[in-house]
């Protein structure tokens, strides 16, 4: 049967037509009962043993309505929910709403286990309904839904055993409807109550039992109109907002003001009004007056927070009914004195969120603050509880569980639904357990998740676009069509010890003229990654391979990674080669790229590779060439330094597993070789010819790399500090920056130069892909490498730029390759390079996290003394390097609570929590606050670069109460220098007279407070911790 529905249209030119829609209906769309034997499905989806509740009478198919789907979606991709008919109207309604959740919704229906069905009712005969005169589209989908669900109903009463369908909606006019339909019908709430089961009942989003209040705290959002109006007519700005890691109530987002692009800070819970971290906010400017000093970055105390948060709970019990003044949230920081004309000069501007433009909430890995917890062990009744995130930039969140306790410990995932006005915190619910907290494989999901790291197996339809031969693939002479054949080269890989996904080898022959042809040939994965399928898609999502201490999650299927596709010794391999001629001064006489066959001769590590260099006994032609390599190598290195490449450092170990167990046994420092040094030379060569190959092809869509030059203001710390040591640093361009590195030593301190770099790569700018048409050519600048023009091209297997790059070289040397607009679409290609910078900063820090982690597996139990050197300063703290192992740690600045001291706001030191040090903008460092003479230096400072002794241990008092709370930290104690409030007694210092004085004084009775001018706020401060920390 075809009905047709006309309509007109308007098209963009202002034209009307006449649209006419065909819609078939049918009878060939099934049920998929197994049990129904009226229709012909031939693999029916839905069980003749599907749920039971008690709610209703008969087993039943679940029949949801749309919102089910976008509200309660983690609900539904329980293993639980099963046995359900999806609405063709509801999927279409939840595609238009939602991508994503419509994505997930797909993903279920493809899972044979979950057995979602989906019924076409808008193509059957007897379901498809047309909308009524007066009907709202809404209200026809709704009537569509329970017609559906009549039919269902009809269709299935006579099988036997017998079966109902139930429809789910958390709307109740649409339930009454159905009532009055005689259909059955549930909200989610009621029919998952009915299944008493608790993990299904904590994922329920409602945030009517988690509002406690209707304070308002927060300001309102402003509409979606008057944002765009507002960000139309320069009244706010747009930016996504980024929240400090260090303190999540100071983010900031980086956005054009008056034309010059800038850093626009937001600082306080007011302020931030809601915004979460990767939120897409609008901001306005604050008035020049609520500006502060340039902040140094204070880290957030989890107890000052706390006592905070206990005021607020006593406040609101007192006060009933509160004026809208004093509901509003006071911060912290608010109290600081203005700042002064000078440095308001100087400042950054600050800005308030006056509304969201879009969301960008995901799921959070963490646990339950144990403090929140205030039901009996073992009880099951629902209770509100406090999450705390793995990650220091999300807020707490509040959400309602049955399983409280046996959640305790534990690594949880929970999603935020909602943050109303009214709440200090958003609102969220439960969604899954990781497993036990500290347990290393837990811990290792936890950081994939946390950096949003895709770690899933490949799909079986990601696997069917691998070669169908599978390990036994082999090089067919139908490959060397269009191929170079490189097989006799003496052609060598060089890699780290234990490397299976091998991109790139080399090989270098003499030329009669005296020239020598030097080849990079590179895997070509793009033989067998073709546009657009399955497995391209699943490895743009990726977009790169990550790299943990213990593991590799993969960006291509191993088959390709480590076998098809790397260049191992004695097989032939297809490859993607650039080939140049270079003169003995290793200058480009010309290049070229072709695809090639090669078969490699030997894959060396660098050990073996600078063995073969230098053992004169060696004389075969492969460790010749090497040794050429080596020569030309060292040519193009000294010409990139003199051209101001920068060589940086980074303080990264290695760490030594235990073969069993992959525990941490040792750690040391990453130790280069002359033969790291020769493979990079000539990768970066490579990356840069084709980088200019593919720019002369595709200028408007080329995929690039850049590095922008860093802003002075980021030295200014930097600047000030060394110069104190009569360093001058110069970094105007990166050859004046390269130069003053290298002149920066200090003959007493060898580690001073190394140091330097280190801290000097933390005032670089990220490393971004790019598409050309972006940006101008000046801004194509690699700063680092000191070129004017770069691109990835030598590690396809493991990086998804240089997929692409090598589908733009090859369609820029070979004319008659064809290609679709992936290649020249200037709009896809920056939203790819968007994703692929991404992909790529969360893999870094997932990498980070993941020696993190095994840091602190191996300080486990013990407990180090060793000697580091001051990196950054904070407001209220300083943070530590450890070069040994490559550590960092923050020491506080705050006296803390001695231990074993009883007495504990009458010591004779400073009272704890007060501040020991107080931070010095001009100097930029923390020091003392005694009174001393004009001009004499402070009693006691720290500075960058000092160097000082701390103790290393893991700290057992963890966030959360104990075991199972944050992660375990790393914690770092002064030693050295003796600052008495601040340092503790170890074996370094155990002669040291100020630690023996001290202990000594914590073996007296305590004597009676200080007289003075601080007695009055030391005490109370020192009683308001004390009053809470009794509580706790
Ligand atoms: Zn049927």
């Amino acid at each position: 049967m075809l009905r047709q529905k006309a309509f007109v249209k308007k098209t963009k030119s202002g034209k009307v037509v006449r649209v006419v829609k065909e819609h078939y209906l049918r009878d060939d769309i099934w049920c998929s009962l197994e049990a129904c034997k009226g229709c012909e499905h031939t693999e029916p989806v839905l069980s003749s043993t599907p749920n039971i509740s008690k709610l209703f009478p008969l087993p039943h198919y679940i029949i949801p309505d749309t919102n089910i789907f976008i509200n309660q979606i983690d609900m539904m991709e329980k293993p639980q929910m099963t046995n359900v008919i999806v609405l063709q109207t509801v999927l279409e309604e939840v595609k238009h709403l939602s991508p994503s959740i419509y994505k997930r919704v797909r993903d279920m229906i493809t899972d044979r286990e979950k057995r979602f069905y989906v019924f076409s009712n808008e193509h059957h005969r007897e379901t498809f309904i047309e909308k009524l005169k007066d009907e709202s589209p809404n209200d026809r989908n709704d009537r569509a839904i329970r017609v559906a669900t009549k039919w269902y109903g009809n269709h299935i009463k006579d099988l036997k055993p017998s079966v109902s369908v139930v429809m789910m909606s958390d709307d109740s006019a649409n339930r009454d409807k159905a009532a009055a339909d005689s259909l059955q019908a549930a909200s989610a709430k009621q029919y998952i109550e009915s299944l008493d089961d608790t993990e299904l009942l904590d994922m329920l989003t409602s945030a009517t039992d988690l509002d406690e209040g209707n304070r308002i705290i927060y300001a309102e959002h402003l509409t979606p109109l008057h944002l765009s109006n507002g960000i139309k007519n320069g009244k706010f700005y747009q930016g996504k907002i980024g929240i400090s890691s260090h303190n999540y109530l100071e983010g900031s987002i980086f956005t054009k003001v008056n034309g010059q692009e800038t850093t626009v800070l937001i600082v306080g819970r007011e302020n931030l009004n809601r915004a979460v971290d990767g939120d897409i906010v609008a901001v306005e400017i604050l008035p020049k007056s609520e500006w502060r000093t340039t902040p140094t970055g204070v880290v957030v105390d989890e107890e000052e927070e706390e006592a905070e948060e206990e005021s607020l709970r006593k406040e609101k019990k007192e006060s009933t009914e509160g004026s809208s003044e004093d509901t509003v949230m006071t911060d912290a920081d608010k109290s600081s004195s203005e700042p002064t004309p000078e440095e308001l000069a100087s400042s950054q501007p600050y800005a308030k969120v006056v509304g969201i433009i879009r969301r960008n909430w995901r799921q959070y890995c963490g646990f339950i603050d144990r403090k929140s917890v205030h039901t009996p062990a073992g009880s099951t009744a629902p209770v509100n509880v406090m999450f705390y995130a793995m990650e220091t930039k999300i807020p707490k969140i509040k959400f309602r569980t049955r399983q409280a306790h046996s959640l305790l410990g534990q690594r949880v995932i929970v999603a935020i639904d909602s943050w109303p006005k009214t709440s200090r915190y958003p609102f969220g619910h439960f969604v899954r357990s990781l497993g036990e907290a500290g347990d290393k494989s837990t811990e290792t999901e936890v950081l994939l998740l946390e950096h949003d790291v895709p770690f899933h197996e490949f799909s079986k339809q990601v696997l069917s676009f691998l070669p169908t031969e599978g390990e036994n693939w082999i090089v067919q002479p139908e490959h060397f069509v269009g191929r170079e054949d490189f097989r006799s080269l003496n052609v060598c890989s060089i890699d780290p010890p234990g490397c299976t996904d091998i991109d790139d080898a080399l090989h270098v022959t003499p030329l009669p003229n005296g020239n020598y042809q030097v080849g990079v040939h590179i895997a070509d994965v793009t033989h067998f990654v073709k546009p657009g399928n399955a497995m391209d898609l699943e490895a743009a999502s990726r977009g790169t391979t990550v790299y943990l201490v213990d593991k590799r999650i993969d960006m291509l299927p191993g088959l390709l990674g480590t076998n098809l596709c790397s260049l191992r010794s004695n097989v032939e391999r297809l490859a993607f080669s650039c080939i140049w001629e270079l003169n003995d001064s290793a200058e480009i006489v010309s290049v070229r790229f072709a695809k090639s066959v090669i078969a490699s001769k030997a894959s060396l590590t660098y050990e073996e590779a600078q063995n073969r260099i230098d053992d004169d006994r060696m004389q075969d032609d492969l460790t010749k060439g090497i040794r050429t390599l080596n020569m030309l190598a060292k040519k193009l290195k000294q010409r990139r330094l003199d051209l101001g490449a920068l060589t940086l450092a980074s303080p990264e170990v290695r760490f030594s597993l235990e073969h069993d167990t992959q525990d941490p046994v040792d750690v040391e420092m990453k130790e280069l070789k002359e033969t790291n040094a020769l493979v990079e030379e000539f990768m970066l060569l490579a990356n840069i010819s084709v980088a200019r190959k593919i720019f002369e092809k595709f200028p408007d869509s080329a995929m690039l790399r850049c590095h922008p030059t860093p802003p002075a203001a980021n030295f200014e710390k930097l600047e000030k500090a060394v110069a104190r040591m009569n360093i001058q640093i110069d970094h105007s361009t990166s050859k004046t920056l390269s130069d003053s590195l290298d002149n920066a030593v200090l003959p007493e301190e060898p580690y001073f130069n190394k140091l330097l770099r280190i801290m000097t790569t933390r005032c670089m700018m990220q490393a971004l892909y790019f598409c050309s048409g972006a940006k101008t050519e000046q801004e194509f600048r690699h700063y680092g490498l000191a070129t004017d023009i770069y691109t990835h091209f030598t590690s396809p297997i493991r990086r998804y730029s240089d997929v692409m790059v090598h589908r733009q070289l090859y369609a820029a040397i070979d004319s008659s390759v064809s290609y679709g607009s992936e290649l020249t679409d200037k709009e896809d290609m920056n939203e790819l390079c968007a994703v692929l910078n991404h992909r790529n900063r969360m893999a870094q820090h997932a990498a980070r996290s993941s020696v993190e982690l095994f840091t602190h597996l191996f300080f486990k139990n013990k407990t180090e003394e060793e000697e580091g050197y001051v990196i950054r300063i904070l407001k209220n703290a300083f943070i530590v390097l450890v070069p040994k192992y490559g550590i960092e740690g923050i020491v506080y600045a705050s006296a803390k609570v001695p231990k074993g001291s009883k007495a504990e706001n009458g010591s004779n030191g400073p009272a704890a929590g007060q501040a020991v040090l107080v931070y010095n903008p001009d100097t930029d460092s923390l020091q003392s606050t005694e009174v001393v003479p004009e001009g004499e230096p402070p009693k006691v400072q720290i500075q960058l670069f000092q160097k000082v002794m701390v103790q290393i241990t893991i700290d057992d008092d963890l966030k959360g109460g104990g075991e199972g709370g944050m992660r375990q930290k790393l914690k770092m104690e002064l030693l050295k220098p003796w600052i008495e409030g601040i340092s503790v007694q170890g074996e370094c210092n155990k002669d040291d007279p100020a630690a023996v004085a001290h202990v000594t004084a914590l073996a007296t009775p305590a004597p009676q407070a200080k007289a003075g001018s601080d007695k009055k706020r030391g005490g109370q401060e020192t009683q308001k911790r004390g009053g809470k920390r009794s509580k706790a």
